[in-house]
């Protein structure tokens, strides 16, 4: 088992996740095999190529000599590295397929993928969480190349998703002090795959610890509390004394939770927020009398 940090990172570094292929291997290094069946060309040639220098103007600067023949030209003044001969296939931008890239990775985190649907600048749908502590909740993707590209992909997603959903993220990169108060006091779950994933011996994606490596902002905020109930026990076709019981809770500590007068780390919040998260337990585990 290991982590793939160059994978994940190469998603928020390669911008608008359009490259020439050079680039997309030169950002993955080890794990561009993950991404290299995905990559599809476009038809815009691309204007850099990486080099092995990392001063002065490069990385090399893609020209095009017609019929088909490219160079990559060193934009050093000393021109410190050889041109190379380009192919049109190795001078076009290449996009990457995400739904197909995707598959295996949402398949690991028990997403029940959909086809991946744009909504605004680097955000997409993905599909229903299959997770225990976000059941149904819709899964977005962010993939942000600036702090303020991130900020602005997480207030719209905040403004325009009225419910609780999940967040997955590649990196931990922009998070911020703003935008983690704002996403925990939603109690959004938030996913970052480079700390979800691992790749194991065979090549796969794997989820490291399951629910463990999942950062949950666990409060519901206070006034939601009462349509969180409803709705839970709608689909628990539960009474609030089932709650209560499976929380293990007085009925006045239960009502302190609901309306707030309890801070939200004491343990019969904790305890009720957990319920609510994961469920009752089937009837069979009933063991509370
Ligand atoms: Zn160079």
């Amino acid at each position: 088992m290991r982590r793939s940090p160059r994978l994940w990172r190469s998603l928020e570094q390669v911008t608008g996740l359009l490259a020439v292929p050079a680039m997309w291997e030169a950002q993955c290094g080890e794990d561009f095999s993950f991404v290299r069946p995905f990559l599809r060309a476009t038809e815009m040639v691309g204007s850099r190529y990486p080099c092995p220098n990392r001063f002065g103007e490069c990385p090399r600067k893609i020209v095009d000599y017609g019929n088909g023949e490219f160079a990559a030209l060193c934009r050093d003044p000393y021109k410190s590295c050889r041109p190379i001969p380009l192919g049109t296939r190795e001078a076009l931008l290449h996009d990457l397929d995400l739904a197909g890239f995707l598959q295996p990775i949402l398949q690991a985190a028990s997403i029940r993928a959909e086809a991946p649907k744009p909504r605004g600048s680097g955000v997409w749908s993905l599909g229903l969480s299959g997770r225990r502590s976000s059941q149904h909740q819709p899964v977005f993707l962010v993939i942000a190349h600036s702090a303020s590209d991130f900020e602005s992909a997480v207030c719209d997603l905040l403004l325009e998703v009225p419910g609780q959903f999940v967040m997955l993220v590649p990196t931990n990169r922009y998070r911020s002090v703003e935008t983690q108060e704002r996403i925990q006091a939603r109690g959004i779950q938030y996913l970052c795959l480079g700390d979800l994933m691992f790749v194991d011996e065979e090549g796969r994606f794997a989820v490291a610890d399951s629910e463990e490596s999942v950062e949950v902002a666990t409060a519901t905020p206070a006034l939601d509390r009462k349509r969180v109930v409803k709705e839970f026990r709608r689909r628990y076709n539960c009474k609030v004394a089932d709650i209560q019981r499976a929380a293990g809770v007085y009925e006045t500590d239960y009502y302190g939770w609901l309306y707030g007068k309890a801070p939200d780390h004491y343990a019969h919040c904790i305890r009720i927020e957990r319920v609510l998260r994961r469920g009752l337990p089937k009837p069979d585990h009933h063991n509370f009398s």
